[in-house]
């Protein structure tokens, strides 16, 4: 399976909409700049396309085995992760001190699409290790930094994070792993996860889990979690690899895709004897987890969004090769040839419409990125300020790429008609790939209900406002342009419906129902406001790029004949061309549910309440 990207999109959105260059110049990127950000963005690019993608289809038909206790990954899938591994690719955000690139996390965020794109599967095993490295690099005492660090950057050694149990998976605070603390410092862990993702595998010598556990007279709930480092062989105080840890695989998942991963089943201390490593202090777990799961839910709705781009590429390709039906301009003419389906107009608009996604979904992601980024390198309340921005974002990061990912990948599907549905092709296999990014790290209707009971209302609800007052500001610049006038105004209708929904249910005495009822639609209306503002935003940069080059050639846009040859010859002109048609078309495709969504609401209905299911 070959991986096809939109890397000028890509390069559009990172250096020409967002200003990754001034980013470049804090103290923290000294070592970066421009240029060599964009070699690092192409190198990546190979590595996704001649690793990653190649074994993509085999680790599907392979797919992880488990026989006689031992979890065996894809044969295909070894020379990839290594290659990825001793390139420094897990440790690409990481401090250089531990062996890390310290690229800022918009870079990730553009390495880990082409990644996931490429191959979901084996990337999660990239994804968990870096997500556990940057855990002990974070919360970790210099011992722990010292033993685990440099190992997982590296890729010698694999990570994970257990949390779900077989009575604890949304209910994180039902978790009854037991953690009793020995004379060495050490704890005594004992129990049983369920759903860890490359548990275990044979790639690596070690695997270091991060796991959540309650220790003797905790409190109930998630206040009473503490988290450890469990390796699954324990690590002497030189480095080197002790005994095995007694953690101990009893099964892995059979699943409806991503097979190339292992969904393992662990059972920690059967014979007592598994130790693990304090992270942080007692009763801090889920705080801590929180900071592995909230990046880990960012990247969750990248794997949506950047399997939407993969699948969306494909079908582009597929849709001007594939002969099928008449011209709609010959319709009346039985001897006229057949023509490649991208020229009927269904199957531009499902192009278009998925485009428009696609671009928007990357928006979001790139953009809380950029916030992240600011936060992490700047202080006092300009650090507060982005932080809240990246933690609002972050459940329409993860909710609404993955849901947008998945309906974009069925989209695509059908651009193929039946070979869509057949293994000729990779658009089967990536829609089963994309459906678990709406369920893991919380499900997307747990993410909405994070969005609307503490994300809405934080700080008095002043970062949402910022966020939605931003679109805003771009209304007031599109509505003076009279081909983006009308998409404008779909936006500034949008965001009305956001915040006078949001006053009305307040109002009301069964508010919290419907609050409770229509949190994924709320979530949906925001996520598709801000896509909207994104690309609006885009389209007026692109406009004035497109001018420029037009201006340059002497072309103008009223003669629509050399204007359309004009842009069949020039790549960069019909990109920003293109730009803006995707917006429009977004626009007037998407927005229009946000009203929709605002009517059910506002009805008050309450029928799943009522109904006997
Ligand atoms: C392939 C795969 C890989 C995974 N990898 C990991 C991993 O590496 N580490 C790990 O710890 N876990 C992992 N998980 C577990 C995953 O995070 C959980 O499956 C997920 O959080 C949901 O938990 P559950 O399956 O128990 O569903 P449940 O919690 O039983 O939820 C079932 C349904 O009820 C809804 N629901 C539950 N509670 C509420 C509520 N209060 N209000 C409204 N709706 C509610 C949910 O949204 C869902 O629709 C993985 C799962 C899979 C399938």
């Amino acid at each position: 399976m070959d991986y096809k990207v939109d890397l000028r999109d890509i390069k559009f959105q990172v250096f020409e909409w967002l200003d990754t260059a001034k980013l470049l110049e804090r103290e923290q990127f000294a070592d970066w700049d421009a240029e060599n950000v964009e070699m690092v963005i192409d190198e990546a690019l190979k590595i996704a396309q001649e690793q990653l993608a190649v074994c993509n289809e085999d680790g599907d038909r392979v797919g992880a085995q488990f026989k006689d206790g031992v979890v065996t990954m894809p044969e295909s899938f070894h020379s990839a992760y290594k290659t990825v591994a001793e390139n420094g690719w897990i440790g690409l955000l990481a401090s250089p001190e531990y062996g890390g690139m310290g690229l800022p996390e918009i870079v990730g965020t553009v390495v880990n699409e082409f990644f996931s794109g490429a191959n979901v599967a084996l990337s999660l095993t990239l994804m968990l290790t870096r997500g556990a490295g940057a855990m002990i690099e974070f919360f970790g005492d210099e011992k722990s930094k010292n033993l685990f660090l440099e190992k997982l950057y590296s890729g010698e050694w694999g990570g994970t994070m257990c949390l779900t149990e077989p009575q604890a998976g949304s209910d994180v605070g039902a978790s009854r792993t037991k953690a009793v603390k020995q004379d060495d410092g050490s704890y005594l862990i004992t129990g049983e996860k369920i759903f860890i993702t490359s548990g275990d595998q044979n790639i690596t010598d070690n695997v270091v889990h991060l796991v959540l556990a309650r220790t003797p007279g905790a409190p109930v709930g998630t206040k009473g979690l503490s988290l450890f480092i469990v390796p699954k062989v324990w690590v002497n105080d030189d480095g080197s690899l002790g005994d095995s840890n007694d953690v101990v695989t009893s099964n892995i998942e059979e699943k409806m895709g991503i097979h190339g991963s292992p969904t393992c089943a662990l059972v920690f201390g059967g014979q007592e004897k598994c130790r693990g490593i304090l992270l942080g202090e007692e009763l801090q777990g889920m705080k801590l987890m929180f900071h592995m799961m909230n990046a880990a839910r960012i990247e969750v709705g990248l794997q949506g969004a950047s399997i939407a781009g993969a699948t969306h590429q494909q079908a582009l390709a597929y849709a001007r090769e594939r002969l099928q039906s008449r011209s709609y301009k010959e319709l009346k003419n039985p001897e006229a040839p057949q023509v490649p389906i991208i020229e009927h107009p269904d199957v531009r608009r499902m192009l278009l419409t998925s485009k428009g996604y696609v671009e928007a979904m990357r928006a979001l992601l790139m953009q809380t990125s950029y916030y992240h980024d600011l936060y992490l390198t700047s202080e006092g309340d300009e650090a507060k300020h982005y932080k809240q921005f990246v933690e609002v974002l972050t459940p329409i990061c993860k909710a609404w790429c993955s849901e947008w990912g998945l309906q974009t990948s069925h989209t695509c599907l059908q651009v193929y008609g039946g070979y869509g549905f057949t293994k000729e092709y990779p658009a089967e296999q990536y829609m089963r790939d994309v459906e678990i990014s709406t369920i893991y790290e919380g499900t997307n209707g747990i993410q909405a209900l994070d969005f609307v009971a503490r994300k809405l209302p934080m700080a008095g609800g002043a970062p949402i406002k910022e966020l939605l007052g931003m679109a805003e500001k771009t209304f007031n610049k599109a509505k003076s342009d009279p081909e983006l006038m009308e998409p404008a105004w779909l936006l500034a209708g949008g965001l009305k419906q956001i915040e006078t929904i949001s006053k009305e249910l307040m109002k009301r005495p069964d508010g919290i129902q419907l609050l409770l009822i229509n949190a994924q639609p709320m979530l949906d209306m925001v996520g598709t406001c801000l896509g909207a503002h994104f690309l609006l935003d885009q389209a007026m940069l692109a406009k004035t790029k497109l001018a420029a080059i037009l201006g340059e050639a002497g072309v103008g846009v009223e003669d629509k004949k050399a204007y359309k040859a004009f842009l069949l010859d020039n790549a960069e002109a019909a990109f920003y061309h293109n730009k803006v048609q995707t917006a429009i078309h977004f626009c007037y495709r998407a927005l229009p549910t946000v009203p929709a969504k605002a009517a059910a609401i506002r009805s008050g209905e309450k029928a799943a309440l009522y109904a006997v299911l």
